[in-house]
């Protein structure tokens, strides 16, 4: 065979030996570490054959080898997650990491981690202890509920209930019910997956009593209600109320059970949130169990949350599928440390996602102008006269899958640059701290509802570097 021609015919040829560009990078960037700069420098090159393989264009792929290995081995050498400003108003919002904990519960989780604990000791006896005991009764004072549990996520807490309740058996539940939360989480998956099956009734947007009457049957093990936790139904749509179809169960003798998505063991409806998601009335309303995010509205750790009938939460613990879900001891830590907080009130104070949900408007107005005066200094320091900073009302939705179809009235601070306002979210977000905002037509908004204490530095530290450079 003729090698010339198979050169010729291949242009992944093109692409440099690892070691040249390793080489390259290493001189003219030598704070990044030589394992991450090996990495990164393996993956553009594997990305660049790939690109080539597509029909890319030789000369213009092998060009940007050098600066995405670059980019790959910064990206690695790094620390992830790394810390971001979520300046999107969006307070629980699923790709920065939903609820920040409170500075107390971080602590607490801190003291867990690096050092011995009593996680399953009984300081008294000097024997083992009970890893959950403390966590559940404090729960069962927050919600009035007969027993309570927690493993490691509430995709989990359904999991289990489901399981523990309902396998080799049917679960009935609405098609209007059969919800996709971020695509990783899908109701009927997770049904399939119990070992239960399902028994779907009504239609997507109308669900009546004699459709869940009609499809009990023998071997009915749960009545499930989920919450549309990322979408509303409006128009011509019914379903059937919690406390109706709680009094079906209680006497067809079926658990019915609830997944709130997001739920709270504090009533918000006095400040002006809607009341849905407060778990103590969904189990007053007749519901034997319910489960819930821990780090949704509740505002702690990542955990699902399991409140309910005392024999089913007994069935559920004892389930060998509880240890494989079991929650870590960082995450029981904190969410300790916010059970403690709610009980003792202090939560409205010290838990960020309460304070931001409840955060006044004339407050948030303060604080957008206070950061647009920082703002213009900065645009003015750089030389960026065509720069502009206003201050707007906005609303934003509450995120994570919470309260669908509502938004909070807030503030924001609105940026215009010759930029464009893709090109300056752009800069921000690669930012020393990226700082992510929102883009609406040519701004670039930044709502104060969800900037944390210091993040205001961070913001202008943010401006100041996208700005440098910007001549007009
Ligand atoms: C968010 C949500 C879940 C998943 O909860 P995780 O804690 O993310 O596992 C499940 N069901 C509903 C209705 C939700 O809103």
């Amino acid at each position: 065979m003729d090698h010339s021609s198979q050169v010729k015919a291949d242009p992944r040829r093109a692409v440099p030996a690892v070691d040249r560009v390793v080489e390259a990078l290493d001189a003219a960037h030598p704070e990044l570490p030589a394992w991450a700069v090996r990495a990164g420098v393996r993956r553009a090159l594997a990305e660049a054959r790939e690109r080539l393989a597509a029909g890319g264009v030789a000369p213009e792929v092998v060009a940007q080898i050098e600066e995405r290995a670059r980019a790959h081995a910064a990206d690695l050498a790094g620390p992830h997650p790394a810390r971001v400003v979520n300046a999107t108003g969006v307070v629980l919002h699923t790709n920065l990491g939903r609820a920040p904990l409170a500075p107390g519960a971080a602590e607490a989780a801190a003291q867990a981690a690096q050092h011995y604990s009593d996680l399953e000791f009984d300081r008294e006896r000097g024997r083992r202890g009970d890893r959950l005991g403390r966590l559940g009764e404090k729960l069962v004072l927050l919600s009035g509920a007969e027993a309570a549990f927690a493993v490691n996520n509430n995709a989990a807490a359904l999991l289990l209930a489901l399981t523990a309740l309902a396998r080799g058996r049917e679960v009935v539940i609405s098609r209007g019910e059969l919800v996709e939360i971020g695509g990783s989480f899908r109701v009927p998956d997770i049904l399939e997956r119990s070992g239960a099956r399902m028994v779907e009734v009504g239609t997507t947007n109308r669900t009546h009593f004699d459709d869940y009457r009609r499809a009990i049957g023998p071997e009915t093990a749960v009545l499930l209600k989920v919450h549309r936790s990322n979408f509303e139904q409006r128009g011509f749509v019914a379903e059937v109320d919690l406390a109706e179809l709680a009094a079906l169960g209680r006497e067809r003798g079926i658990p019915v059970v609830e997944d709130l998505g997001s739920g709270t063991l504090v009533d918000f409806s006095a400040a002006g949130l809607p009341e849905h998601g407060y778990a103590p009335s969904r189990l007053r309303r007749g519901a034997d169990l319910v489960c819930f995010s821990g780090d949704k509205l509740l505002g702690g750790p990542q955990a699902g949350i399991i409140l309910g009938r005392r024999d089913i939460v007994e069935s559920m613990r004892r389930d060998p599928l509880a240890r494989a879900l079991r929650l870590d001891k960082l995450s029981l830590a904190a969410l300790d440390w916010t059970a403690t907080a709610l009980l003792e009130g202090r939560a409205e104070r010290e838990i960020p996602v309460l304070r931001q949900l409840l955060e006044p408007a004339p407050q948030l107005e303060r604080r957008a102008r206070a950061l647009a005066d920082r703002l213009e200094k900065v645009a003015r320091a750089a030389g960026a006269t065509q720069t502009t900073v206003a201050v707007l009302p906005e609303r934003a939705p509450v995120g994570g899958g919470s309260l669908p179809g509502f938004a909070l009235d807030g503030w924001v601070v609105a940026l215009r640059s010759s930029l464009g306002a893709d090109a300056l979210a752009q800069r921000l977000r690669r930012a020393s701290v990226p700082v992510i905002g929102r883009v609406r037509e040519d701004a670039l908004l930044l709502d104060v509802r969800t900037l944390l204490d210091a993040d205001m530095e961070w913001v202008e530290t943010a401006v100041a570097q996208a700005l440098a450079n910007v001549s007009r």
